[in-house]
């Protein structure tokens, strides 16, 4: 037991820090008001839209410094902005829908990164770009999920929003999302790049393997991508999941302009086609499930067009199509045939013309490389999204009782019509 007088010193000293915490905790709702009006100044900024000629521009070859400093300096100024503005739009949900973790969850996410970033944007410091570029990358990475995660948040809330409310906020949202991605991912690919290369330079060695793919890559744009290799990888990625999930697939038959080259962003073309190849294998397998066909399903058929203004691509099924009161649906958000995840194989009767899988399918549908096979809803309504961001277009025509025809559109970005595009 210690004497008193040596208890006191260290009491008061206790004293002197409970009153200091009590100061701090008293000045915290100032503290967070403090980030409020950052957050709130840096929303109401206007937001300067790139277009895909100067993101294209910031890259081009060779990379000169002044070059990225410029898409450094531009990402550094334009990310907070539009981080801020994320936010204040979750604020502007109803409170109860702030309320639900999963939405509080990415609200946090959105006010963590806004924080995280903020700082760089008063820093000029040129030494500091891969440290940025880690920052940047951290930010890709934690919002990867997020597009689940708000799905389920909304689902959980769908009794306190219009579908149309919804909608209006998914929209902005991921239009907002596809935006934030391009202008980081190209910053972190540009001050990589530039930092490989510094370090290449000295070792000479392998320096002409990468050049190929350098030549038609300027950061995260690809100018000779080929659609009818990303098809051709995605039928199969998609053909195995469909071996693994119902034991057989149907075919993929490419034809048409099957050299054509664009220039696009191939992480986008990517989402988009196994996002309708997974619709339309599915459709199909499960269609002639139901017709008990002891068969391999009918092909899936695609075709490539190449035009002056765009590049077409047409998925055709076998799918038995979609009732006409449900083909406005289906760009909804959340509407799916898969019936919930949670059910029992054994709840499914087959009425609602709903998928039956087992629990175990689902879960490995679930955690799947190119996400899940169907079940989230997101999948037409996301495809479309991307498919306008440049210009584009996506259409669905369906022939009940027969099968799908879906149309995708992409402009060609070339460096004319680059200009008037604003990201
Ligand atoms: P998910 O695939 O997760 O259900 P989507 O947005 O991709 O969500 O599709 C929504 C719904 O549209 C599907 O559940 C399915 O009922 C219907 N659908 C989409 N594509 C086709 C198709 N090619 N043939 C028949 N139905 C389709
Ligand atoms: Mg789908």
């Amino acid at each position: 037991m210690l004497p008193l007088h040596q208890l006191l010193p260290s009491s008061r000293h206790h004293i002197r820090r409970c009153a200091r915490s009590f100061t701090k905790a008293s000045e915290r709702p100032l503290a967070q008001s403090f980030y409020d009006d950052k957050i709130v100044t840096y929303a109401s900024r206007p937001i300067k839209p790139v277009t895909l000629k100067q993101l294209v521009r910031f890259g081009q070859p060779p990379l000169s410094q002044e070059n990225l400093r410029q898409c450094a300096l531009y990402a550094r100024t334009e990310l907070p902005v539009r981080l801020a503005r994320r936010v204040r739009a979750f604020q502007t949900l109803p409170f109860i829908v702030g309320t639900n973790p999963y939405i509080k969850e990415i609200y946090k996410l959105y006010y963590d990164s806004f924080e995280m970033l903020e700082q760089y944007s008063h820093r000029r410091d040129e030494g500091d770009d891969m440290e940025f570029a880690d920052k940047l990358k951290d930010l890709v990475d934690r919002h990867t999920d997020n597009i689940p995660t708000l799905a389920r948040g909304f689902l959980e809330c769908r009794q306190y929003m219009t579908n149309h409310d919804m909608a209006v906020f998914l929209d902005d949202m991921i239009k907002a999302r596809i935006g934030i991605r391009l202008i980081a991912e190209q910053c972190i690919t540009l001050i990589q790049h530039s930092q490989s290369h510094s370090t290449t330079a000295h070792s000479s060695n392998d320096h002409s393997n990468n050049k190929a793919d350098t030549n038609c890559t300027i950061g995260i744009i690809h100018t000779q991508l080929n659609p009818y290799q990303i098809i051709r990888n995605c039928s199969d990625f998609v053909a195995e999941l469909c071996e693994f999930n119902y034991g057989q697939s149907a075919e993929t038959v490419i034809t048409g302009h099957l050299d054509t080259t664009f220039t696009y962003i191939p992480v986008h073309l990517e989402y988009i086609l196994m996002e309708l190849l997974k619709n339309a294998h599915r459709a199909t397998v499960e269609h002639a499930k139901d017709l008990g066909s002891l068969d391999r399903p009918p092909p899936i058929q695609v075709t490539i067009s190449q035009s002056k203004e765009e590049i077409g691509i047409r998925i055709r099924d076998q799918g038995n199509g979609i009732h006409e009161q449900d083909l406005n649906k289906v760009f909804e958000y959340s509407y799916t045939t898969v019936k919930n995840p949670g059910d029992s194989p054994d709840d499914d009767d087959g009425s609602s013309g709903g998928s039956i899988f087992s629990g175990m399918a689902l879960m490995a549908m679930q955690s799947g490389v190119g996400g899940p096979l169907a079940g989230l809803g997101y999948g037409l309504p996301l495809s479309r999204l991307y498919a306008r961001y440049f210009g584009g277009s996506l259409t669905m025509v369906s022939m009940k009782g027969y099968g799908c025809d879906v149309f995708l559109k992409l402009k060609h970005i070339d460096e004319s019509f680059a200009e008037g595009l604003e990201i």
